[in-house]
C-alpha cells in the first residue's frame, strides 16, 4: 500500500475496510495505529461503512488504562460474490460471502466457452444464488476464470448480459493463487505459488501479498518450462516442456499405451461417447494407484518428479515461502504428488526449504479464487486497479478483462 496520505476518500474507505477484513476485530484506536490516518478521518469513514451495513460493531475489549473499546468486524453477510470456473472437463460455481467463505457450490460437466451454453450458465447461477436466497442487490459481481481467459471477451459480455451481473475475467491459476491468498491459507505478505493441475499445467504467482500477474498476463507459465532440450514436441511450439512430457495428457497417453494398465484401470481411450476423455482417463489412473496397482503408480510418480523439478526452479527464482497445490488433478492424484513434491522442495537441495501443501478446496480453489477477486476490487481496488460501478442495475453490465 502507498501512503495514508495519498489516498483518495474510496481507496481509503477500501484500505480501511480491508484492514477490518484481515484483523477480523479491530478497535478504531487499532485502525488509527495500522494505517497512519487521523482518528476523525477513520470516525469518518467507519461510520460510512456502519451505515452502509459492510462493518459492524461487536463487543467490547479491555484496553491499558481500564477504558472499553468497541470492537469492529466485517459483516460477512452484507456482499456476496459469485466465482465460475471453466475448466475442459467440468463448470465450477461458487457463491462466497464478503469474508470469503463459500455459502454455495455447483459442479456440472462442461464442454469450453460457447455462446449456446451462456443461457445454461445464467440458470445454472440464478439457481445457486436462489439455493441461499441472497438478495440480488447483495451481489457484487461475477468472477469468470479459465486457462485461457484472453478468449473469453465476447463469451463474458454474453455471461455479464444474460446474468445482469458485471463479469471479472482471469487465468485460473492466478485465481487459486488469490483464493488461497484471500481465505488466509498464506500469511497477507507472502510470497508464495499456487501450482494448478486440470488438464494442463500452470501456477498463479504472489509476490509479497500482490498477485504477479505480468504484462502479458502470462506470469506462471511452469507448463512451458523446458525439461528435456532434445524432447518431445509441445503443443506451444517448443520442445521437451512439462506439460508434454508429465502433464495429464501424457501420464494418459502413457497409461493409454499399455494394454495390461489399461484394462485394470478400465481406461475409457479415445471413446467419442466420453466428453472429457483426458480427465476421466487421469481420474482412472489415480484410482488404480490408490487401489495399489503399481504401474498406475509409477506413471503418477514420474509425473510428480518432472513437476518437482520444475516447481523447485520456480521456487529458486521466486524466493518462494510456500507452494499450494490446486486444482481437479491434484484433488484426485494429491496423494501421490505431495510427498514427492515435499521431498524436492522441503529437503532444500541447494536452496531454502519451501513449504508445500495441499489445497484443502483444490478443486474448486479457482471457483473460489474468482469470487475473491471481485471482492477484492471491492475492498482493494489500487492493488486491483480496477473498481466495479456502484450501480449494478445498470442495462448493459461490465466487462473487465485482466
Ligand atoms: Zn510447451
Amino acid at each position: 500500500m502507498s501512503g495514508p496520505a495519498r489516498t483518495t476518500h474510496a481507496s481509503t474507505r477500501a484500505a480501511v475496510l480491508d484492514l477490518i477484513r484481515a484483523a477480523g476485530m479491530i478497535s478504531r484506536v487499532g485502525l488509527v495505529n495500522a494505517s497512519g490516518l487521523t482518528g476523525g478521518t477513520i470516525s469518518t469513514v467507519v461510520r460510512g461503512l456502519i451505515d452502509e451495513g459492510l462493518v459492524a460493531e461487536t463487543g467490547h475489549a479491555e484496553s491499558t488504562g481500564g477504558k472499553r473499546r468497541v470492537m469492529l468486524q466485517l459483516n460477512h453477510f452484507a456482499r456476496y460474490a459469485v466465482g465460475v470456473h471453466l475448466d475442459d472437463a467440468r463448470i465450477t460455481y461458487v457463491l462466497t460471502n464478503l469474508g470469503g467463505a463459500v455459502v454455495a457450490r455447483i459442479s456440472r460437466a462442461g464442454s469450453g466457452p460457447d455462446e449456446a451454453v451462456v443461457a445454461k450458465m445464467a440458470r445454472e447461477v440464478a439457481a445457486l444464488i436462489d439455493s441461499v436466497g441472497v438478495e440480488r442487490d447483495r451481489i457484487l459481481g461475477l468472477g469468470l476464470v479459465a486457462a485461457r481467459p484472453s478468449a473469453l471477451d465476447e463469451f463474458g459480455a454474453a455471461l455479464a448480459r444474460a446474468t445482469g451481473l458485471p463479469v471479472v475475467l482471469d487465468n485460473d491459476a492466478t485465481a487459486a493463487a488469490i483464493g488461497e491468498h484471500w481465505s488466509g491459507g498464506v500469511g497477507a505478505t507472502s510470497t508464495f505459488a499456487a501450482l494448478h493441475m486440470g488438464t494442463g499445467l500452470g501456477a498463479g504467482v504472489v509476490l509479497g501479498g500482490t498477485t504477479h500477474r505480468g504484462p502479458s498476463g502470462h506470469a506462471g507459465e511452469i507448463g512451458h518450462t523446458c525439461l528435456d532440450l532434445d524432447g518431445p514436441r509441445c503443443s506451444c511450439g517448443a520442445r521437451g516442456c512439462l506439460e508434454v512430457l508429465a502433464g495429464p495428457g501424457a501420464v494418459v497417453a502413457q497409461a493409454r499405451a499399455d494394454r495390461a494398465l489399461s484394462r485394470a484401470a478400465g481406461l475409457v481411450g479415445g471413446r467419442t461417447r466420453v466428453a472429457t476423455p483426458v480427465a476421466a482417463d487421469f481420474a482412472a489412473i489415480s484410482r488404480a494407484a490408490r487401489r495399489g496397482n503399481a504401474r498406475a503408480l509409477a506413471l503418477l510418480e514420474r509425473s510428480a518428479r518432472y513437476l518437482a523439478v520444475a516447481a523447485r526452479s520456480l521456487a529458486n527464482v521466486l524466493d518462494l515461502e510456500v507452494l499450494v497445490l490446486t486444482g481437479p488433478s491434484f484433488a484426485i492424484a494429491g496423494s501421490v504428488y505431495l510427498p514427492v513434491l515435499r521431498a524436492e522442495l522441503e529437503g532444500a537441495v541447494g536452496a531454502h526449504p519451501v513449504s508445500v501443501r495441499l489445497s484443502p478446496s483444490a478443486a474448486s480453489a479457482s471457483a473460489i479464487g474468482a469470487a475473491a477477486i471481485v471482492l477484492q476490487s471491492e475492498l482493494v481496488p489500487r492493488q486491483q486497479g480496477l473498481q466495479l460501478p456502484d450501480d449494478l442495475a445498470a442495462d448493459e453490465p461490465p466487462v473487465f478483462v485482466r
